[in-house]
């Protein structure tokens, strides 16, 4: 039996007081301690490390929303893997389709940020999703297929238990139209036959697959009930104490 993972997605969104006020109408309004599935808030950079202070005592995690491959040195505006783990983050989402689509992130860049997220302890969210013309053309799982095979070269199987990956339509993100339950499941039993045939059974048996894009509290119960998606990475409704609250309490 897989726990649920819900993460939230804050992008850039809410400055230091923001984050303060957010966070303790989360932490008000939830058993901290006592959560029926990890729950794990991704703030801006410049809010990781107070979100760290007013969360360490609670079960609730922390994760960034992106991080740079190399180790250090001449990478103006990067944040390099030691400095999440610094400011006390457990997690990190990586290809998310803002990144590839408006910066431009390729594959490549994507599986050496993952590589150097497994390798200094980091657990990345690893995003992968079709645009709306790639689902139209029929070519969904063409598409979300390479993204793996891609993003995931050269990952070992250790590597691969630390391991979320996100589905996340790109055509359903931010845009209140969300996969029916069924389209949803369709590729994340997909994901997992390809997951199962890199790692093998065990791996695929237990790596959480979240689904993304346009998740609420009211369609999350049924998103959530389906066999092979194990979470949602949440945008929009994280952003409010109370409908991230109960999207955790669809689980
Ligand atoms: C996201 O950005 O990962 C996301 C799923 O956003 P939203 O829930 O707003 O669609």
């Amino acid at each position: 039996m897989r726990r649920k993972v819900i993460a939230g997605n804050w992008k850039m969104n809410n400055d230091l007081k923001e984050t303060q006020n957010l966070l303790s109408r989360l932490t008000s309004g939830i058993s901290v301690n006592n959560l029926n599935c990890d729950v794990i808030v991704c703030p801006a950079f410049t809010s990781l490390f107070e979100a760290y202070t007013l969360l360490k005592d609670t079960k609730i995690k922390l994760g960034a929303q992106n991080m740079y491959f190399e180790t250090s040195g001449a990478f103006t505006g990067e944040i390099s893997a030691a400095m999440l783990k610094s400011v006390g983050c457990e997690y990190v989402i990586l290809g998310h389709s803002e990144r590839r689509n408006i910066f431009g992130e390729t594959d490549e860049l994507i599986n050496n940020k993952i590589k150097k997220a497994n390798a200094s302890g980091l657990k990345p969210i690893f995003c992968v999703g079709e645009l709306l013309e790639e689902r139209e053309a029929g070519i969904t799982e063409k598409v979300i297929e390479k993204q793996i095979r891609s993003g995931l070269k050269d990952i070992s199987s250790e590597e691969m238990g630390n391991m979320i990956i996100a589905y996340e339509p790109v055509w359903a993100i931010g845009t209140g139209k969300t996969a029916s339950p069924e389209q949803a499941e369709e590729v994340h039993k997909f994901i997992r036959s390809l997951i199962n045939d890199k790692c093998g059974a065990s791996i695929s048996e237990n790596i959480i697959i979240q689904y993304g894009g346009s998740v609420n509290n009211k369609n999350a119960r049924e998103l959530l009930s389906q066999k092979d998606i194990d979470g949602a990475l949440i945008g929009g409704a994280s952003l409010k104490a109370d409908s991230f609250i109960d999207i955790i309490q669809a689980t």
